[in-house]
């Protein structure tokens, strides 16, 4: 049977195709990141949305280097020995947000199992810097599970506490082991949790890729978990190969079945929602509902 190969847009269907927009509005986004030397995970992940986002300028900037320290099987961003914190980036990020004109910033980062904060002081140094600067400034952070500080990463965030604290489950549990090795279900659940016991009145958020593989029960189940830890907010999207070394996609899930798991999560509980095949953790993250 032919695999899956999204790197070949002719294999798509044809509601996953799409033109990037090559408006002055792209350009300007992608020299003022080139200038200020902030990396995106737009480009890191090779996100589909990026010619729309950057046209209407907006981009989700991936603070703490590009390299990952852990590898999963979802993921285009490298992995390697990452650099210390660059104690410049919060100023540049402050910068970009002044210059792009920007009311709300998305913040994420790699993986930084290296560091026995996570990166979560890195984290507030950005919220902190671009807030001294621009106070009506409304903060996405999506971080990774700290796995091993959790605590201590939440305590350091209550310093700087965002809008919306995002972290992405990603899939179905079943699929870790295969997909997301260096993560924890359980774990991605206990952080949302505590950021929401801990914060009381920020927006918890997560995100789930479909066409890896997953039954509908465990969509169903996964959105029980997530609601059962507080979560306010959901973006379920298409997974699609973001390199020839990716896993596979198994299945292109039409867009009415979207739709459909829309319903479904808002039955659940979820008071945000965006479900659609390029829907992304940050895919309109600004947008009131
Ligand atoms: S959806 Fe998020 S990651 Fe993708 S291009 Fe838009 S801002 Fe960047």
């Amino acid at each position: 049977m032919e695999k899956p190969n999204t790197k070949s847009s002719a294999r798509l269907p044809g509601w996953l195709k799409q033109r990037i927009p090559a408006g002055g509005g792209y350009q300007n986004t992608d020299q003022l990141l080139q200038s200020l030397g902030l990396e995106t995970i737009c480009s890191n992940a090779n996100c589909p949305n990026k010619g729309q986002c950057w046209d209407r300028g907006t981009a989700t900037v991936l603070i703490l280097g590009k390299v990952c320290t852990r590898k999963c099987g979802f993921c285009s961003v490298g992995t390697g020995k990452p650099q210390p914190p660059d104690p410049t980036e919060p100023a540049r990020l402050a910068d970009l947000a002044e210059k792009l004109g920007l009311k709300y910033l998305v913040i994420t980062s790699v993986n930084r199992d290296d560091l026995p904060d996570g990166g979560a002081g890195h984290f507030a140094d950005c919220i902190n810097t671009v807030r001294s600067r621009l106070d009506f400034m409304e903060f996405e952070i999506l971080v990774p599970d700290f796995a091993d500080c959790q605590d201590y990463a939440l305590e350091i965030l209550s310093t700087a506490r965002p809008f919306v604290f995002a972290h992405n489950v990603e899939m179905v549990p079943s699929l870790y082991p295969k997909a997301r090795p260096g993560g924890d279900y359980e774990l991605s659940l206990k952080l949302l949790e505590k950021a929401k016991q801990s914060y009381g009145d920020l927006q918890t958020k997560s995100s789930i890729m479909l066409g890896l593989g997953e039954t509908d029960a465990e969509i169903e189940q996964v959105f029980r978990d997530l609601r059962s830890a507080g979560c306010d907010r959901l973006t379920i999207g298409q997974y699609l190969k973001p390199t020839k070394d990716s896993l596979d996609v198994v299945d292109y899930i039409r867009p009415e079945k979207f739709d459909f798991w829309a319903e479904k999560a808002k039955e659940t509980g979820f008071k945000w929602v965006i479900s659609a095949p390029f829907a992304r953790s940050s895919y309109f993250a600004e947008q009131k509902q």
